[in-house]
């Protein structure tokens, strides 16, 4: 830009310089002139070589005005440019006409030369003088359209400037507006893949990388379902924020763990978690398993409080799906949830490897918890009947209902359907099944025989977190006819029971009603003294442990003595369960046992059988004395 203004600048000066030159060289030709006709003047006469010389100089002045003539075509600018040539001329004809005289008439023309040379130089002067002043201008008005043109440029320049500010400036918002779009997304894949509390990945992201792993010829996975046993009653009991510590806690502990061996830890949700791992080996990861749950167990110290829950763990290998299944997320998850299942029911903190026996196990559970409800509608739940015997007469007061269930024509005894019936809520029913049909079998068969045979039937601690049990028992009363005092409602203390408070006044419901409470089980662990103490009971029934023992251990006996003593300091009915022989009986008359149940006087039959022996007792002829 500088260079295109010089550039500018030195076009003009060129232009200029030329006709100053012309003004210059004009005024030294006449000058010349002038000079020449001086010399003459003093000589007094014109010799040769001042001939000659004059000559020149006209020669000089014809260039001269040419090109004079020359410039005023492309130069109107100039003013006097015209009255230059004008003088000029006259002056070069004057000199002309001397020369054309051969200088005879130089005394005369001497004085008009010198006149003419005078006007030429003072129209000269004019001339350069109008072109210097032009020249000023010109560059001024050059130098004001150089610097508007700068101003110009400086202009766009700034608002170049500007613009490139401007669009940084866009450029940058646009790029933090991406990079927390960016951040964003990135918070949200966060979010998809991983579990806030914990920040382990969650369940979504765990069944993506099982599913890589597995998708690998002769993969060795390992999946570890991690669960936590008492988790509930630290929500219930120090909050939730106690509960977030314990998760975290567990997190940590989780990720430690299986970091040396470069596996994954992950929360399902809730209280779940699981593991992966590649590794082929059962026992470490047995060892595994156990440092885990050693650590989970360990007290955890939040504020004030020590928080401590247990793990169970299903383990499961990918060696472990059976051939004929596909080995993928499903199958193996599943069978790492069988194993966590069995952990669970036997009695939680421990870890179970899945094995194909605990599949078969599930699957007959599954099948039970699909068939139960509609066997109770289609009659293929039933009971039988196990007589309940005064020592003292050795004559049946009474039977213990037990409920059997005819599945495909075969007997199913309760031990192998009522942790399932209980789990899956069916107990219900079947527990007012049983009440009700034994209510009714009894109070009829009492009617027609007229005794007053009772009736112990048992329900599950599942009711007695259900307010609606009393109407159930009162329900069976008034249908059957049967005397509220002749129906024993057994229940037997388990760790299911959580509400003691509500159950102990269901239970005192059920008493006002008229119906006796007996605690079942009794002595099957010591602890239930406490709860004996707390509980309106009419009737304890002794455990048939503490009598399998009776004939040969001393503590065994001691035992039953010590409960017996209570019970008659309580003023309750004893019934010892479980009597097989003639020398259990014995023993237990001796410890001074009132009521008997057991194999030796009779086994669970169906009721009609029971009834009919019952009956037959009642005929002197076929009673049967308990000697
Ligand atoms: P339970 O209430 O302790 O019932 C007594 C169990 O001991 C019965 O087993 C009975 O057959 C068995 N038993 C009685 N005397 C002897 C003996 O001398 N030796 C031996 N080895 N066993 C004896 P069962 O009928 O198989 O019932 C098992 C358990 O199932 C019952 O134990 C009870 O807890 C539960 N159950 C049975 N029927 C029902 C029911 O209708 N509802 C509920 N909720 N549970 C029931
Ligand atoms: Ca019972
Ligand atoms: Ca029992």
């Amino acid at each position: 830009m500088q260079g295109t203004a010089s550039q500018l600048k030195s076009t003009y000066q060129t232009f200029n310089d030329l006709r100053l030159r012309n003004g210059y060289v004009a005024i030294s030709d006449v000058q010349r002139l002038v000079l020449i006709l001086q010399k003459a003047g003093v000589a007094g006469e014109m010799t040769p070589e001042l001939e000659g010389k004059f000559e020149a100089a006209a020669d000089f002045l014809f260039v001269r005005i040419n090109n004079f003539h020359r410039v005023l075509e492309n130069d109107s600018n100039v003013d006097t440019t015209g009255e230059v040539i004008a003088e000029l001329e006259e002056l070069l004809d004057l000199a002309d006409a001397t020369i054309a005289s051969d200088f005879s008439e130089l005394k005369d023309t001497s004085t008009m030369l010198g006149l003419a040379a005078q006007a030429a130089g003072r129209v000269l002067v004019a001339y350069l003088d109008e072109v210097r002043h032009m020249q000023d201008e010109q560059l001024a008005q050059q130098s004001a359209a150089v610097d508007k043109q700068l101003t110009f440029l400086r202009v766009t320049l700034i608002v170049l400037m500007l613009l490139g500010v401007v669009s940084l400036f866009l450029l940058r918002r646009d790029r933090d507006a991406r990079q927390a779009q960016e951040e964003a997304e990135a918070r949200v894949r966060h979010l998809a893949f991983n579990d806030p509390l914990t920040g382990l990945p969650n369940r979504v992201h765990f069944q993506d990388r099982l599913g890589a792993m597995l998708d690998v010829p002769d993969p060795s996975v390992a999946l570890l379902l991690v669960d936590l046993d008492g988790f509930k009653a630290i929500n219930d009991t120090y909050g939730h924020a106690a509960g977030d510590a314990v998760l975290r806690h567990v997190a940590v502990i989780l990720q430690d763990a299986v970091r040396p061996h470069g596996g994954i830890a992950a929360r399902l949700g809730g209280d779940e978690f699981a593991v992966l791992l590649q590794m082929p080996d059962e026992s470490p990861l047995k060892c595994l398993c156990a440092d885990i749950i050693e650590m989970i167990a360990r007290p955890l110290q939040f504020e004030r409080e020590m928080l401590q829950v247990n793990a169970s763990i299903g383990l499961a290998m990918d060696a472990d799906i059976r051939s004929g299944i596909s080995l993928d997320t499903d199958n193996l998850t599943r069978a790492a949830d069988f194993a966590l299942y069995a952990s669970k029911s036997a009695g939680k903190g421990q870890c179970t490897v899945y094995d194909e026996v605990l599949e078969q196990q599930f699957l007959r559970r599954q099948a039970m918890v699909n068939e139960m409800p509609r066997a109770i509608n289609d009659g293929n739940m039933e009971f039988y009947l196990q007589p309940k015997v005064n020592l003292a007469t050795g004559s049946t007061y009474g039977f213990e209902a037990l409920v059997r269930w005819r599945r495909n024509g075969v007997i199913v005894p309760p031990e192998d359907f009522i942790s399932t019936a209980e789990e899956s809520g069916v107990i219900m029913d079947i527990d007012r099944f049983v009440l009700c049909a034994a209510s009714r079998v009894i109070a009829q068969f009492n009617k027609e025989h007229g005794t007053d045979l009772s009736v112990s039937v048992n329900f599950s601690t599942v009711h007695f977190n259900s307010p609606k049990l009393i109407n159930v028992v009162n329900d069976a009363l008034v249908a059957s006819g049967l005397p509220p005092e002749l129906l024993t409602i057994e229940i037997t203390e388990t760790v299911e029971m959580q509400d003691w408070t509500q159950a102990g006044d269901i239970i005192s419901e059920i008493h006002q009603l008229g119906a006796r409470i007996s605690i079942d089980d009794f002595g099957a662990g010591f602890s239930s003294l406490a709860y004996l103490r707390t509980t309106v009971a009419d009737e304890i029934k002794i455990d048939r442990s503490l009598v399998e023992e009776i004939e040969t251990s001393d503590t065994s006996r001691f035992l039953l003595d010590a409960v017996l003593d209570i019970a008659r300091n309580l003023e309750l009915d004893v019934v010892v369960e479980g009597v097989e022989t003639q020398r259990q009986v014995d023993i237990v008359r001796g410890l001074g046992a009132t009521s008997i149940q057991g194999f030796f006087y009779g086994e669970p039959v169906p009721a009609n059988v029971a009834l009919a022996r019952a009956l037959a007792e009642h005929t002197p002829t076929e009673h049967r004395s308990a000697s």
